[in-house]
């Protein structure tokens, strides 16, 4: 492998020339001119990065430093244009096939497939085209003859995995590519490092054993912490005080309505935020990026609909007043801040009730309930780094001290205990099974209540009510949803789906004597790294977090210093 990264390549000279010449570049980027060489020596490859790490580049280079054109594979007309628009500002003939272009430019174009002159080095198709336009399929054939087509790029290439956080049915039918032009080889590239995506897309693409190249997930320059979302005012009130801290950032939110609200909360406060949505018009859509991308604004406040061609160096910070469907999602997500290597943070949110919210969005996803839960793992988690959380999902093998303390669980004193929650869980199966015996089903919400002695009498009939917190009590709920006490219980109807609890395959357990449930639970309340600058900048005050002094260096974790107020 090594050999590859070498510059004594016949096209070595030409490689380098390019970089610095066309695209203004003074070096490579780790794996970069791994992956240009390999492909150019003919090799089908998979190149796995995170995002912004410059994986267009790998094929764009190659494309200009090789005769015919190369076939470029996109899920978006956005992102075609956004690469079309920065390859002709660098004087790279590039051209794109979609649904949106003319039918007299779309003529032009498929001449161009097959003129041996190559008027363009690089065609954008979606994968739409490639399954729907025979007209287009006997072109590439008639140019594969004259040796024209030399080389297909698939870009997002997990989109082909149904495994994957964004599969899309027209990438199923990519296999035609390789079957009809074996010889031409074929680069995937993604952000998604799972194996069983990666070899669910090379079945799919039907290339055989193609070289995997895998950049490490870890994002060194990013900050991740959780935090409970436990009263709303706390989280504006801290959403309001990162705001402040940095020059420009993104909150991702659950829905429009939330977009809405939380964009007017923080324009209240004179913060210039925007909404972004998908059921905002394209013009008003288009206007909130590109003013954000000029720094005219300074958050969006946006649904994930604000996502794939983000291109934004200075993001300091990510914010997610909710989770994220899964940790993929979340990794992607969070991954939009720190692009130019500074340092960013990455918050994120975690609440009881917006569990249930994004239950029923992900109800129809295969694995969706399972990869929600891996989220609400990640989040309820205390004593891991979040780190190596992330690394087991990426299959990437992981030592903590890579964090470099950067994450809130290895900041964090060990504040927290293992609790045996026994007896606790028990109460909660009672009151299960008492609603089970009169025919009712439980929301979350009244099974938090009626453990607490709140709402109907006749849903807590059997039970004293708990002495936990409200807090603890959500913890308790979750964690037997995490280990599979209790499960989801959906209900359909023609306008919303329903959530509600039931016993999970494992509760009768709880019937055995010896049978024990422990959880870690925090045992201070101690403050996290934000909260901590959050106080010290005067942003909370004691009524809305009460806190016990905690040291925990934090944003000042460079100086190794303490800037809270213990
Ligand atoms: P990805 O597809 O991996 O998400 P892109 O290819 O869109 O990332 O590139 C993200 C950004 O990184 C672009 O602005 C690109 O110009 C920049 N970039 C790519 N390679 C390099 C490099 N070697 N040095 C500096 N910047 C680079
Ligand atoms: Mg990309
Ligand atoms: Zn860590």
């Amino acid at each position: 492998m090594q050999h590859y990264d070498g510059t004594d390549f016949p096209w070595s000279k030409e490689v380098v020339w390019n970089l610095k010449e066309l695209f203004k570049l003074s070096k490579f980027r780790p794996l970069q001119l791994r992956a240009i060489n390999m492909t150019l020596s003919g090799k089908d490859l998979f190149l796995v990065m995170p995002t912004g790490r410059g994986k267009s580049l790998c094929y764009q280079l190659p494309a200009v430093c090789s005769k015919g054109f190369t076939l470029v594979i996109t899920p978006l007309v956005s992102l075609m244009e956004d690469q079309i628009m920065y390859l002709q500002l660098i004087n790279v003939p590039a051209a794109m096939l979609n649904a949106s272009i003319s039918k007299n430019n779309a003529k032009a174009v498929m001449a161009g497939i097959t003129d041996p002159k190559s008027p363009f080095k690089l065609l954008y198709v979606t994968p739409e085209k490639i399954a729907k336009s025979k007209l287009l399929m006997s072109c590439l054939e008639k140019a594969y003859k004259a040796k024209l087509l030399s080389r297909i790029a698939v870009d997002e290439v997990h989109c082909c995995s149904q495994w994957g956080h964004d599969f899309r049915p027209d990438y199923k039918l990519l296999g035609i590519l390789k079957r009809q032009f074996p010889k031409v080889p074929l680069l995937g590239l993604t952000a998604t490092a799972t194996s069983s995506v990666l070899k669910d897309c090379e079945k799919i693409l039907c290339v055989q054993q193609p070289i995997t190249l895998s950049a490490s997930f870890n994002r060194t320059n990013l900050y991740y912490e959780v935090q409970q979302n436990s009263n709303k005012c706390g989280v504006l009130t801290i959403i309001v005080c990162v705001c402040g801290l940095y020059t420009t950032g993104i909150v991702y939110v659950f829905s429009q309505k939330d977009a809405e609200l939380v964009s007017s909360e923080l324009q209240k406060r004179d913060i210039l935020a925007y909404p972004y949505h998908a059921n905002m018009d394209p013009d008003s859509k288009s206007r909130v990026h590109r003013e954000w991308t000029a720094n005219k604004i300074k958050v969006v406040v946006a649904t994930v609909a604000f996502g794939m061609g983000i291109d934004k160096p200075d993001v300091r910070f990510v914010i997610h007043h909710t989770i994220s469907k899964s940790i993929e999602n979340y990794y992607q997500e969070s991954g939009r801040a720190g692009r130019d290597d500074a340092s960013a943070d990455c918050i994120v949110f975690f609440g009881f009730s917006d569990i249930f919210r994004i239950s029923t969005m992900v109800v129809m996803e295969n694995v969706g309930q399972q990869k929600l839960l891996q989220m609400v793992d990640y989040c309820q988690n205390l004593d891991r780094c979040r780190r190596s959380l992330m690394a087991v999902h990426f299959d990437e093998v992981w030592d903590d001290e890579g964090c470099n303390q950067m994450c809130d669980t290895c900041c964090r004193v060990k504040d927290y205990s293992t609790v045996d929650i026994t007896e606790h869980a028990k109460q909660v199966v009672q009151i299960m099974e008492l609603a089970a015996s009169m025919d009712e089903k439980l929301t979350p919400l009244k099974l938090v209540e009626a453990w607490m002695g709140k709402g109907p009498a006749k849903h807590r009939k059997t039970i004293k009510p708990t002495t936990l917190s409200r807090q603890q009590v959500e913890a308790v709920i979750v964690r037997m949803l995490l280990q599979g006490y209790l499960r989801e219980d959906f209900s359909f109807t023609p306008y919303t789906t329903y959530f509600y609890m039931k016993l999970g395959r494992k509760a009768p357990l709880l019937k055995i004597q010896s049978h024990t449930l422990s959880m870690k639970m925090r045992i201070t309340d101690g403050r996290s790294a934000v909260v901590s600058t959050c106080w010290s900048q005067g942003y909370i005050t004691k009524s809305l977090n009460r806190c016990s002094p905690v040291c925990t260096p934090h944003l000042d974790r460079k100086k190794q210093k303490c800037r809270n107020f213990c």
